[in-house]
Formats: C-alpha cells, structure tokens, sequence
C-alpha cells in the first residue's frame, strides 16, 4: 500500500484508531519514523510509545512477541523522512495519451504506471518518470484481475505502443513512463493511491463513490450508498452487537 501523505496517515489512525490488523506492522513502522521526525523521541521513548499503543489497539496483544519488530522499526526510524506528499496532478494532455489507448483495462493500467512514475518523480527530482514495483503491486492498484501471464502481456501491449519502456536491473523490472507530461493544464488530482483504476473509472463517468467512513472509492451499486463493503459491514455487526446487549438487559 502506498501513503503519500504518511504524517497526515499517523495522525487520522491516532484520531480514529480502527486499523486493519494486517496494515499494523506498516503502521507502527510508518508511526516510528514519525515519533523521530515529528516528536524527536529517542529510540527507547519510541519503543514504549508503539507498545503502548498496541496494548490499547491490538487484540490479545503480548509484549514479547512484538518486541523485536518494534526495536527494529525504532533502530531504523531515522533512515528516511516522512512522506508529506498531499498528491499529484495529471495533466491534460497525460489524459489525453491515455485515453488515446481506447482500451478500457490498458487504460487503468496506464494511468496507474502514470501516477506511480509522478509520484516518484515527487519523491526524487531526478527520477525522470521511472518507477519500480512488482506487477502484484501496480495491477492491484490498477483495479486488474488477471493472470501473471496476462500482466506481462499487457505491459507489453503499452511498450509496443510507445508509451512505455524497461530497464532490467538483475532480477527487477523497472518502467519509465513516456507520456509523462507536464506542460498542459491540470486535468485531475489524484491524492488516494489505493484504488487507481477506479479514480480512472470516475474520470471517465462511471459511477463511483467515496466511502464516508475509510474514504476508499467504491462502485455505486444504489443511490443511497455512502459506505464500501467493508465498512458497511463493520457498522451492521456493530449495530448487531448493540441490539444483542440491549435484548439482554431487557430479558
Ligand atoms: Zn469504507
């Protein structure tokens, strides 16, 4: 998963601390680097602080089994700074390039090779337009089911069309995007990397919404929809239990 904003990312989860069990070694190692760079705490200060906060966030958390985790997180929290991207534009004439594929599943997969290569870009002035992630990564990004064959296929598709070329580097594939182009106006802003291929799907018209709770964008299935999958059943079960305690205390 990507944060481009990682101080803003800390700072919602601190407010509002419901975290996907899965997403907690991202977010304590995110959380240390914070504790350095924003709070200055030294490396046994940061140690406490992530214990104690899985001690009140965690399920059935124990002290032992985290502890090694948590001293590396702290040992390394001072290697990079954070993350303070707020997003990236796509141009108008980036727009264009993609929606000059007129291939639906190419286009998601292009607009997302464009973003990523942007925000590399904002990370390292220099990057010109290259980025490097697993097929794993960009396809989930891209909102594209498919085999790994297919995804090689794919990639393929967009380099014998110009629009991308490789570099191999011993057992990594990296990508520069060469459609890349900044001297037009804005067309949108992306600040969300979760769901790629759905911002592309908005752009284009369909109907899809932002989740009112996780923010996540999701497909419209009626008009009344305000909360993904997720969330809507976190809030039936919750819902669920409330009703059980109260039929309880009426019995
Ligand atoms: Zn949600």
């Amino acid at each position: 998963m990507i944060i481009l904003d990682e101080k803003a990312y800390v700072e919602n989860i601190l407010q509002n601390p419901k975290i996907d069990p899965s997403k907690m070694y991202l977010f304590l190692s995110i959380y240390a680097r914070y504790l350095h760079h924003e709070n200055h705490m030294k490396k046994t200060e940061i140690i406490e602080t992530l214990h104690t906060f899985l001690g009140r966030n965690y399920p059935r958390y124990n002290p032992a089994d985290w502890a090694p985790h948590l001293e590396k997180y702290a040992d390394r929290s001072d290697k990079f700074p954070l993350c303070k991207c707020p997003g990236i534009w796509v141009t108008q004439k980036e727009a264009a390039s993609v929606e000059g594929i007129h291939d639906k599943v190419l286009e998601r997969l292009a607009f997302t090779l464009l973003c990523l290569a942007k925000f590399q870009n904002y990370r390292n002035p220099d990057n010109h337009n290259w980025l490097h992630y697993s097929n794993g990564e960009i396809y989930s990004m891209a909102c594209i089911n498919t085999t790994s064959f297919e995804k090689d296929l794919k990639l393929g598709r967009l380099r014998e069309l110009g629009l991308i070329a490789y570099a191999k580097k011993i057992n990594n594939l990296s990508i520069q995007v060469l459609y890349a182009d900044g001297d037009s106006e804005n067309a949108l802003f992306v600040s969300d990397f979760r769901k790629l291929g759905y911002e592309w799907r908005l752009y284009k018209g369909e109907k899809y919404i932002r989740c009112a709770d996780c923010g996540i964008l999701t497909k419209r299935k009626n008009n009344n929809q305000k909360y993904c999958k997720d969330c809507s059943e976190r809030s039936r079960n919750e819902r669920q239990k409330i009703m059980m305690r109260e039929r309880r205390k009426k019995g």
